[in-house]
């Protein structure tokens, strides 16, 4: 660090912050006498704070967001040549960039074919159901209108797509939701709904949503919105057996089947997609997140022909288009970023290092639960990893949530930034969570995981 950013006084940029700025999901009440953190400056795998410490990230950005790393000049010159050129134009007309940065993702996802861009991960969701509700009220008469979504599972913030929520802890103070929105049960094997392992219990857990599909009519459901691993709800890898016996229960019934890859989406889990590790054929696939690593704002609801042609076989009906527009989805920094992000995937081969990253870093997590009895799972895909805590590996009690922020807590303090559970709910969030960028070497996996080691020692002995 030369110190240079410093120099606008930084206590007046902490000032301005606790007076003005409402951060995300924080109780604002310790801000009163503490200080907000305040990220300055990233590079590689690291970021620095306003008093100038420097931090590994082991969650990229937070959320699971900045794949490729900070400070990637190669993106932040792409961006700028495109906003001199052409900043904005409402996507009712195209773009350069949004033409080929389509190409080239539709050319990593054999099968789908059209992509419809938006900002956020929560709006390509609504996209995705927009269009679902539009099928059933073109081929179906209004009835095929049913959405199921899966118990823990997260599909954005706004009013409807937290009625597609299934981590109730979410949702709780927002209600009432928008109807139409049914849950099927979660697949996590660690607090197993049926007395069964592997294979066999992934068939069970996909055979559950069978069973929903039947109970509100097959001629009901149009479209089933799944995550390929569940992020935010536990870091839930789903069983073998899971997805074809899914894939299977969707093409029975023609029910669509939609893929939130707004997490796994561009490489999190060593795939392009987190949908491609099983085979499936999804209708629409949602990302966000990955898409430019956080550079510029975007997301994509990428649909395949089939979805895409029934919005346009019928040209001389005047409703039959998709009645839709998102302002931003006409920004060009967005696929400007996205170009180069993905180019830096393929180039510097972060795919086959997240596989390898995250199967080292997979037994390391997995070697501490031999010395931490408070860990009662390690599970994850990729770079993409999920520690559970309990007070009791028989019972799978879980640990107080104040004692996962403690961890979370001596980490930060030491200079690692993990992720941890805010407002659990018991038995699924009682969480440490990973997700460092696609970037990481073996170096900084080890010294996330002696960090991690050292703050389960002080805080459980
Ligand atoms: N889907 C998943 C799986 C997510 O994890 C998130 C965000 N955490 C969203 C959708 C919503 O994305 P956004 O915050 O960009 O609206």
């Amino acid at each position: 660090m030369d110190g240079k950013i410093f120099d606008n006084d930084i206590s007046k940029v902490v000032d301005a912050d606790r007076a003005h700025v409402w951060h995300h999901l924080i109780q604002h009440k310790p801000f009163e006498t503490g200080e907000p953190r305040i990220i300055v400056e990233g590079r590689g795998m690291r970021v620095w704070d306003q008093k100038g410490k420097e931090h590994i990230d082991a969650v990229s950005g937070g959320v699971w967001t900045v794949n490729v790393g900070y400070g990637r000049e190669r993106i932040a010159n792409a961006v700028r040549d495109q906003l001199v050129k052409l900043p904005y134009f409402a996507n009712t007309a195209g773009s350069i960039p949004g033409a080929i940065f389509a190409e080239q993702l539709i050319d990593k996802m054999p099968g789908m074919s059209r992509v419809y861009y938006t900002n956020s991960g929560s709006e390509a969701n609504e996209k995705a159901f927009k269009m679902v509700r539009q099928i059933a009220h073109k081929r179906y008469g209004g009835k095929k209108y049913k959405i199921l979504y899966r118990d823990r599972d997260y599909h954005g913030t706004t009013i409807s797509t937290l009625s597609a929520g299934g981590q109730d802890e979410r949702g709780a103070q927002y209600g009432p939701f928008t109807p139409g929105f049914i849950r099927v049960p979660h697949c996590l094997e660690y607090r197993a709904q049926w007395d069964l392992s592997g294979e066999e219990y992934g068939i069970a857990a996909a055979n559950a949503i069978e069973e929903v599909i039947l109970a509100e009519g097959p001629d009901t459901v149009g479209a089933l919105c799944l995550e390929p691993v569940t992020a935010g709800g536990g870091v839930i890898v789903p069983p073998e057996g899971y997805w074809p016996r899914v894939q299977e229960i969707c093409k029975k019934y023609d029910i669509l089947l939609h893929i939130d890859e707004v997490v796994c989406g561009v490489g999190r889990t060593g795939t392009w997609f987190g949908y491609q590790h099983y085979g499936i054929e999804p209708d629409f696939v949602t990302m966000a997140k990955g898409v430019a690593s956080g550079y510029a704002a975007i997301a994509c609801c990428v649909t395949n022909e089939k979805v895409f042609d029934m919005f346009k076989d019928d040209a001389t009906d005047p409703m039959n288009y998709f009645r839709d527009i998102s302002t931003f989805g006409g920004c060009t920094a967005g696929p400007a970023a996205a170009i180069e992000n993905m180019a830096i995937i393929q180039e510097e081969g972060l795919l086959e290092n997240t596989v390898q990253m995250g199967d080292y870093m997979l037994d390391q997590l997995k070697a501490l639960q031999d010395k931490h009895k408070v860990i009662g799972d390690v599970r994850g895909k990729g770079l993409f990893l999920g520690v559970e805590l309990v007070s009791d590996r028989a019972t799978k009690e879980p640990v107080d949530e104040k004692l996962v922020q403690a961890v979370s807590g001596d980490c930060a303090a030491n200079g690692v930034i993990i992720g941890a559970s805010n407002r659990a709910i018991p038995g699924f969030n009682n969480m440490l969570a990973y997700s460092p960028a696609l970037i990481a070497t073996k170096d900084d996996i080890d010294e996330i995981v002696t960090a991690t080691d050292n703050a389960l020692t002080k805080v459980f002995g």
